[in-house]
């Protein structure tokens, strides 16, 4: 479905991505692990569209987006939800969803946008009690969810989702991982950038290991989560014999037992 060809891109004169190639099979979870700033936001921009690709191709569909807008690339099928949510706070959570959907104002009458709404919030119990009122009054673990719901409004074939976890409860990052588990099943592809690599690479058909701004390390997620380097690396498990931090040994027991409720290792 997505595939990108020695794809180069930055800041400035700064470059950031140097030459990756990916790709993303039609409704397949596929995980993007690195460590802070090694390029995954980056990434998740220029698939969307939000920062130029400076060389390299971007296919969907096996045809290249290069020259479309990121507004036509929604309208395409690949929906972004960036790191930070990015909700509109003053906006009804409805007004939000609404907006997801603006890619397809022309296809979408006023009785087709409400039953449309209905069909996404059917899959976020949080939201559907809470319409009217104003998204700054959610939590972060439900403006999270909002920002994937209002994603599906424009009924993406692909969604990007950049650090969906991050700063939530146990209770909203099991959600998050199992609402990515329905994702797939409803046929929807996703493209995960997640700083919990355990759960992250537990669910995916396929991770990429990012390390400044290049592939270095790719596979089946679950083989991946038994790659010596990566339980190092990004599991603070020390396979090696020295010892795990505290902090990383209490990270890796919530994310077994997160694991275990999802029923994903
Ligand atoms: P994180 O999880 O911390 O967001 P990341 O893997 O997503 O990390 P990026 O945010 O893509 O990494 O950052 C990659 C590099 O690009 C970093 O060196 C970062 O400092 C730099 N960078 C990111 N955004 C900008 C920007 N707007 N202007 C200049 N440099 C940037």
């Amino acid at each position: 479905m997505l595939q990108l060809e020695d794809v180069t891109a930055g800041y400035g004169s700064t470059p950031v991505l140097h030459g990756v190639s990916l790709s993303v099979p039609d409704a397949a979870v596929v995980s993007l692990v690195g460590a802070n700033g090694a390029g995954k936001t980056t990434l998740a921009r220029v698939i969307s569209g939000l920062l130029p690709e400076r060389g390299g191709r971007i296919l969907f569909g096996g045809k290249s987006i290069t020259p479309l807008s990121p507004g036509a690339r929604l309208a395409l099928g690949i929906a972004h939800v960036p790191e930070g949510r990015q909700v509109f706070a003053g906006l009804s959570v409805a007004d939000n969803l609404r907006l997801g959907a603006f890619c397809r104002r022309d296809a979408l009458s006023k009785a087709a946008l409400a039953s449309r709404i209905d069909e996404v919030i059917a899959s976020f119990p949080d939201l559907r009690t809470r319409l009217s009122d104003p998204a700054g009054n959610l939590s972060g673990g439900q403006q999270q969810m909002l920002a994937i719901a209002r994603a599906l409004m424009s009924g993406p074939q692909l969604i990007v989702l950049d650090e969906p976890s991050l700063g939530l409860s146990p209770r909203f990052v099991a959600d998050v991982f199992r609402l990515i588990g329905n994702l797939r099943r409803s046929g929807i592809a996703v493209l995960l950038s997640e700083q919990n690599a355990r759960l992250s690479l537990a669910i995916a058909d396929h991770g990429y290991v990012v390390e400044r701004g290049r592939i270095t390390l790719s596979g089946p997620g679950p083989e991946l989560l038994r790659h010596e380097e990566i339980a190092e690396r990004y599991l603070g498990i020390g396979h090696t014999g020295r010892s795990a931090p505290e902090d990383a040994l209490a990270q890796r027991a919530l994310t077994e037992r997160l694991a275990a409720l999802l029923a994903l290792s």
